[in-house]
């Protein structure tokens, strides 16, 4: 593309914002009005004017987004030239910056990163250690306490100066807070390991303290633009006025509204201390979206008019009307599913719309089971973001640590992980004393395990000899990890460790798919070593980068087979800054969405109803909502109310489909609002249910009484759709519930049965298309 053309893509306001290249430049603006298109052609733009790739800094959101821009600017500027844009999230480029600098602070390039299970384990062992009690020092309590501390750069030093944490922590039932603190930021230090908050914390240290870094940095990163600005946190804030202060060549663009990550410490009011910062910076606003259409756009603005606390925009689109939102009142989570499994389907048949054009987004993960569930019956393939991890794995983590060690042999979790696997003797008290060794010798269980052979009188001579041993393997597979590829040495450690063996040996189903999965990271292996001389500038097929390369992904990262043609199933906060054209968010109910936990303040809630804009405006051309009257939840069914957030939606731009069952059950539909409305005529036709325009009453009236939930039937049986059937069978059906078998006549396709049913009376039906259940 020329430069003539790559303008022309863009509307008069985000020309401009492309063309003003010099100086602070902050562009707040709606959902889907092209804010990560101009940053993209920006790049694209400075590097046709001959603006040097290496001069560019790009921070994003995740790690896809990066990727997914700089092939955009690749195919304008040519892929050798975007190759050398350091571009991707916070994470993967400050800890790029530390494996080069970290050393003036004491950590070797080579620096373990350890993930949220590493240090909670490393917790736990602390408070063990220190003889506290665990269920007050929770480790994911303490672990976020350090996390929100580091993310404002309070380090335990500082810790003293400010009485209001130590107040906060004799509240909170955690005074020796501080003790555990500082004993984590110790250990980690002595392994050779960062968290991930460290990876900001330590950059800030980094170029706070030696100027002339920072200077290096400074000239190199001539022009900094950040995606996603409004959830930066204080830490990275600091780091990129760091970095633009000489130049001031800065772009943020970002959305107050979709401001969603206050819990991790993202903080809003960067946007505003941008202004001050740089009282000269120019503002951009974009209002048109080119997303989604009128009906989408003007009904997320109806909701996010609630919010008191927002900067005055008005998003508006040229785009077509569209179909209205269509918001479906489920009977429980199963029929829930059922309902967003069939549309998908409708869809998909209907208009060849390719699985990818769809996704479903909730609260929280655990919705994703009965989702799944109902994909898997109807044979639609889906891809889940976010969850368990392919490298959250047991097994996985296990040939990792080995990996782990093999780099970084002081990697304190990592030893403690595989020093007796596979079983190899080495009990739980030896551990204990290596521990207690390494705390008297003040070195690391590393140190003290190379050199077991010295603690014979310790550690009793049959146990030192075994440590030992274990640590000459280490120390070889060290060996190798310099030398050779991260493949031949990873291949080498697998089967060197024992890990193959003991995988071999194991002939349950599980053990089976374990082996699979450990080939699976092995493959991952094989495919990093081979590709990675061709995409990225440094050509670095070690393991050190290997490991350092999957500790960043981030949870929209992971688990992208490369398979394009599937749904997607996410939180609303990993779908932040991703479009499809049919969306639906389920699981709208109060307690659930806004969560139970987030209505206690306004702030609280507000960050909440961000969060359903956020999900609303990823939808181009349909959005579905649903909820559902029943809900299992921790193992209990509960009654459940419509989200307060349905009724902030202008009634104009929604139609209301209840689910078929409610039309024979007419009793159940007393009072009006969502529980009610009048029984409509659910379509079965794909894209003109007739809904109900549905009146508005506080929603606390829609309760249903527990006695009309008594009258529901039961929920859809799990079992075989019936291709043939005798007399007498009790059966389900999707529509008319339960009933008995009557007769049965014709054959081959053409086989009627004719069913008494409960409810609904007797019917004739065709099995073929009737797909009862037999119960
Ligand atoms: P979000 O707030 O969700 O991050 P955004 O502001 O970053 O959204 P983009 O993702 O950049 O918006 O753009 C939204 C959609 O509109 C994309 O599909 C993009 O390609 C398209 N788009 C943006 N600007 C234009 C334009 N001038 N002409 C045509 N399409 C555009
Ligand atoms: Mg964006």
């Amino acid at each position: 593309m020329n430069t003539e053309n790559l303008l022309k893509e863009l509307n008069d306001v985000q020309r401009e914002a492309v063309l003003h290249t010099e100086g602070p430049v902050m562009i707040i603006a709606g959902a889907g009005s092209g804010k990560t298109r101009v940053l993209t052609y920006r790049i694209a733009w400075l590097m046709l004017q001959g603006t040097d790739p290496f001069n560019i800094l790009a921070l994003t959101f995740t790690n896809k987004a990066a990727r997914e821009m700089k092939e955009r600017i690749a195919a304008v500027v040519g892929h050798s030239e975007a190759k050398n844009l350091w571009m991707g999230t916070f994470h993967s480029i400050f800890a790029r910056l530390l494996r080069i600098d970290g050393h003036m602070l004491g950590y070797p390039s080579n620096f373990t990163i350890y993930d949220t299970d590493d240090s909670e384990k490393l917790i736990t062992q602390i408070v063990k250690e220190k003889n506290l009690d665990k269920d007050l020092y929770k480790p994911k309590k303490i672990l976020n306490r350090i996390s929100s501390l580091k993310n404002n750069l309070i380090i335990p030093q500082y810790y003293d100066n400010f009485p209001e944490l130590r107040e906060y922590d004799e509240a909170a039932k955690i005074p020796d807070f501080k003790n555990i603190y500082t004993a984590y930021v110790e250990r980690c230090f002595k392994a050779g390991a960062m968290d991930f908050d460290d990876i900001l914390l330590k950059t800030n240290e980094l170029l706070g303290t030696f100027p002339e870094i920072l200077a290096k940095y400074q000239d190199r990163f001539r022009y900094i633009l950040v995606d996603e600005y409004q959830d930066t946190n204080h830490s990275q804030y600091i780091i990129i006025k760091a970095l633009a202060n000489k130049f001031e060549n800065i772009c943020v663009v970002g959305d107050d509204a979709q401001s969603i990550y206050a819990f991790r410490g993202a903080n809003i009011r960067n946007i505003l201390s941008f202004q001050k910062d740089y009282p000269d910076c120019q503002i951009f606003k974009l209002e048109q979206n080119y997303r989604s259409t009128q009906h989408i756009v003007n009904a997320a603005n109806s909701v996010i008019a609630n919010n008191r606390d927002q900067l005055k925009k008005n998003v508006w689109t040229s785009n077509e009307t569209g179909e209205k939102i269509t918001i479906y009142k489920a009977l429980n989570e199963t029929e829930e599913a059922h309902y967003i499994a069939e549309r998908i389907m409708e869809r998909h048949l209907t208009y060849q719309m390719p699985y990818s054009d769809f996704a479903i987004l909730y609260r929280t993960n655990a919705q994703s089971r009965a989702l799944e569930e109902q994909l898997r019956r109807k044979n639609i393939p889906y891809r889940i973001y976010g969850g368990m991890s392919f490298y959250q794995r047991k097994e996985v983590k296990d040939l990792l640590a080995y990996l782990r060690l093999a780099v970084n042999p002081h990697d304190e979790e990592a030893l403690r992980r595989v020093i007796n696997y596979p079983a190899r003797g080495i009990g739980q008290t030896t551990v204990e004393r290596l521990t207690i060794l390494a705390d008297q010798h003040n070195t690391t269980l590393w140190d003290i395990c190379r050199n077991a052979i010295n603690f014979k009188n310790e550690l009793g001579t049959a146990p030192a000899q075994k440590v030992s041993d274990f640590a000459t393997m280490i120390t070889e597979f060290g060996v190798r990890a310099r030398r050779e590829s991260a493949w031949d040495a990873a291949e080498h450690i697998f089967k060197a460790s024992g890990i193959l063996r003991a995988l071999n040996d194991d002939k349950t189903e599980e053990g089976i798919s374990r082996l699979g999965n450990v080939q699976e990271l092995l493959n991952n292996i094989k495919s990093f070593t081979d590709t990675q001389l061709s995409l990225e500038e440094n050509n670095d097929i070690s393991l050190d980068y290997f490991l350092q390369d999957i500790a960043l992904l981030t949870s929209t990262d992971q688990q992208d087979d490369g398979e394009p043609n599937k749904v997607s199933l996410m939180t609303l906060h990993l779908a932040k800054g991703l479009e499809f054209p049919v969306v639906f968010i389920s699981g709208m109910e109060e307690e659930l969405f806004p969560s139970s936990q987030m209505v206690n303040t306004r702030a609280d809630l507000e960050e909440e109803r961000r969060l359903f804009y956020v999900g609303m405006t990823r939808a181009k051309k349909k959005l579905f909502l649903t909820f559902t009257h029943m809900r299992m939840r921790y193992g209990k069914t509960n009654d459940c109310e419509p989200s307060r957030f349905l009724d902030e939606i202008d009634d104009q731009y929604t139609e209301l489909i209840l689910p078929a069952f409610h039309r024979s059950q007419p009793t159940f539909l007393s009072g009006p609002a969502w529980g009610a409305g009048p029984a409509n005529n659910h379509s079965s036709g794909p894209f003109a249910p007739i809904g109900t325009s549905r009146q508005k009453t506080p929603h606390l009236a829609t309760r249903p009484s527990s006695t009309a939930s008594n009258a529901l039937p039961p929920e859809k049986p799990q079992g075989e759709i019936l291709t043939h059937t005798v007399p007498g069978d009790r059966v389900f059906h999707e529509k008319f519930g339960y009933g008995n078998v009557l007769e049965v006549e014709g054959s081959g396709v053409n086989v009627k049965a004719t069913v008494a049913f409960d409810q609904a009376g007797q019917k004739k039906l065709l099995l073929q298309y009737a797909k009862l259940i037999k119960v």
